[in-house]
């Protein structure tokens, strides 16, 4: 919400990047400092990694409750990346938004787009890139959660998810986590400001026109 409190409508944020860029970081900074906004957890057929919680990183489930739900309409986008099957539920959208809060979405460039389409362009899209592809590899190699052929592997699809860049709003290079997280924020601030999202301006502008007739 932006500072002075008028109604505005959600801002649908998309933060993309290669693995190993500091996409996650940045999102628990982003929430850790503002009740405004809120996560979309995510459904997905990959297992889950030591120390994610179900629920909070991710909804686990197996391949048919996946194609069940994609049958029944209920997720807003889909998409296969890496090997698997991840979703963004629509209710829990609907209901954040409707909440007032904005929705951030830790997304790829096809769940990007297909939620560019739905929303009819209102989605503000953010991708992180990593300073260099020897730091993409040194950050890659040291998380230690998965095997060394699906380091490589990711290091490849890096490349090609990266190759999606210009499909984004705004391109951000994470050579630095503080700063990074300064400019992301600095982007949502400036998105919630935009007049087209103040729904609450008109009143309020009118107000402050009809003081001085
Ligand atoms: P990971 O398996 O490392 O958690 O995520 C792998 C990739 O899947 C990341 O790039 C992440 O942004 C993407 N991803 C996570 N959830 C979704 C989703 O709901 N839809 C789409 N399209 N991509 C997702």
């Amino acid at each position: 919400m932006p500072r002075h409190g008028l109604d505005h409508r959600g801002v649908l944020f998309v933060l993309s990047s290669p693995s190993g860029a500091g996409k996650s970081t940045i999102a628990r900074m982003l929430l850790a400092g503002d009740d405004d906004i809120a996560m979309s957890v995510s459904v997905t057929t990959r297992p889950p990694r030591a120390g994610e919680v179900d629920g909070k990183d991710y909804h686990f489930v197996d391949v048919p409750r996946f194609k069940e739900m994609v049958a029944e309409g209920e997720l807003i986008e889909w998409a296969h990346v890496f090997d698997h099957r991840y979703g963004t539920p629509e209710k829990p959208v609907l209901d954040m938004l409707a909440a007032g809060r904005d929705v951030l979405f830790d997304i790829d460039w096809q769940g990007a787009q297909q939620l560019f389409q739905k929303a009819g362009g209102d989605v503000v899209r953010v991708f992180i890139l990593p300073p260099s592809v020897e730091e993409l590899g040194r950050r890659l190699a040291s998380r230690g959660t998965d095997d060394e052929d699906v380091i490589a592997g990711r290091m490849q699809r890096a490349a090609s998810e990266i190759s999606h860049w210009d499909g984004y709003d705004y391109v951000l290079i994470n050579d630095d986590v503080d700063q990074c997280f300064e400019e992301v924020r600095t982007i949502l601030q400036a998105e919630r400001l935009r007049r087209s999202r103040q729904t609450g301006l008109i009143g309020f502008a009118r107000k402050l026109m009809s003081a001085t007739a």
